[in-house]
């Protein structure tokens, strides 16, 4: 049986380390089929990703602070001249200073508002500008980004990061409403809270992990490969007739009014 994502090219953004939800998406997209290229940010991640990219073959493994619109720039440039095209992109980023992360969010300054938006939403418009005359190139394409509850309603602790996502589920919305026409697909998967390196940052977050695994229908917190298999879902062309959405992956908790 042919593979979902046979023949297709993508780029994972956000691998820290092994517990990262991107590389979880990586996964699945390489058991799939797919070949993939990472960014890491800054040296200090350089081996690590370095390390685990090697273990699903990758050959391109690229620096890029979603903030340096230059370093987001060659990334597609690389890309380009190695694979003359692009079929999907992960966007698994997100960032606030930990003082906008505890207490309430009344507080929160200007600074702290413009960089964990400027992160954790601006950044995948600059990826989707960058990236989709890439897949123009091969008839289309398919973006993902990362997404959570917390963004639509309020998760004491979650603060600033709440309002970024909300930023980034509109701009899935407005993203995909232009890029519609290239027949690129732009789609969020909200993910139920999962330990990583970045939850890990947020100071409720294992009363989170209790409660949803007391309350959601499933009665389990979520598995990040779950979320790794809903990406690979969203990049191939199973998901063909399905953009501007947010698909959640949480074990059923957001549907819950208790
Ligand atoms: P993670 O492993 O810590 O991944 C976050 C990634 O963002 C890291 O690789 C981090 O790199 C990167 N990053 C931060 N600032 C960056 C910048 N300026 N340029 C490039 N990369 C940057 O944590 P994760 O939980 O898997 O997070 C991935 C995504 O899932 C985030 O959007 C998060 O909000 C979302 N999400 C997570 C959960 C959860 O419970 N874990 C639930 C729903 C949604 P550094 O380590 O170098 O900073």
């Amino acid at each position: 049986m042919s593979k979902l994502l046979e023949g297709k090219k993508g780029l994972i953004l956000g691998v820290a380390n092994k517990r990262s939800i991107a590389w979880s998406i990586a996964q699945s997209a390489a058991r799939e089929g797919a070949e993939l290229a990472f960014t890491y940010q800054g040296e200090r991640l350089k081996e690590n990703v370095e390390g685990l990219a090697a273990t699903v073959n990758s050959k391109h493994i690229l620096p890029c602070d979603v903030t340096q619109e230059s370093q987001v720039e060659d990334v597609f440039q690389k890309l380009d001249a190695a694979w003359g095209g692009l079929d999907f992109i992960a966007h698994c980023v997100a960032f606030a200073k930990s003082e906008d992360l505890e207490g309430g969010y009344t507080k929160t300054k200007k600074d702290g508002f413009d960089t964990a938006l400027g992160v954790s939403a601006y950044s995948f418009t600059l990826l989707a500008q960058k990236a989709a005359p890439l897949m123009e190139k091969r008839g289309g394409g398919s973006m993902v980004t990362l997404t959570y509850l917390g963004g639509e309603r309020v998760m004491p602790g979650y603060n600033i990061m709440g309002v970024a996502k909300a930023a980034l589920e509109n701009s899935v919305k407005y993203l995909a409403y232009d890029l519609g026409p290239k027949n690129i697909r732009v789609n969020a998967i909200s993910a139920g809270p999962i330990n990583t390196l970045a939850a890990r940052g947020i100071s409720n977050f294992t009363d989170m992990l209790k409660i949803v695994r007391e309350k959601a229908p499933l009665r389990r917190n979520t598995e990040p490969d779950e979320v790794g298999d809903t990406a690979a879902f969203l990049f191939s062309q199973l998901s063909r007739g399905i953009t501007g959405e947010v698909i959640y992956v949480d074990c059923g908790y957001n549907i819950l009014a208790i």
